[in-house]
């Protein structure tokens, strides 16, 4: 099996799924349950064709979660220096 990263960059972290724990809990509920429904919807998936396609889907979601992430964390940074 190989290391699966965590999908925000420069996170060295393994991920259980397609973020680690720390980057998973900072989703928005309804996004994290979206990636997990697209993850077994992927796993499902028995045709290569169509599997191609979900994982460029889940990729564009991924991606996604990460600017959501990205943005979050930069809130929560300058809500820290105004105090
Ligand atoms: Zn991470």
């Amino acid at each position: 099996m190989t290391v699966h990263r965590c999908a925000m960059p420069e996170c060295p972290r393994e991920a259980t799924g397609i973020f680690c724990p720390d980057h998973y809990v900072q989703l928005e509920p309804s996004q994290a349950k979206w990636l997990v429904r697209w993850e077994i919807k992927l796993a499902r998936c028995e045709d290569e064709g169509t599997k191609q396609h979900m994982r460029e889907q889940l990729h564009g979601y991924t991606q996604e979660a990460v600017r959501a992430i990205k943005s979050a964390e930069a809130t929560a940074l300058m809500e820290g220096m105004r105090r």
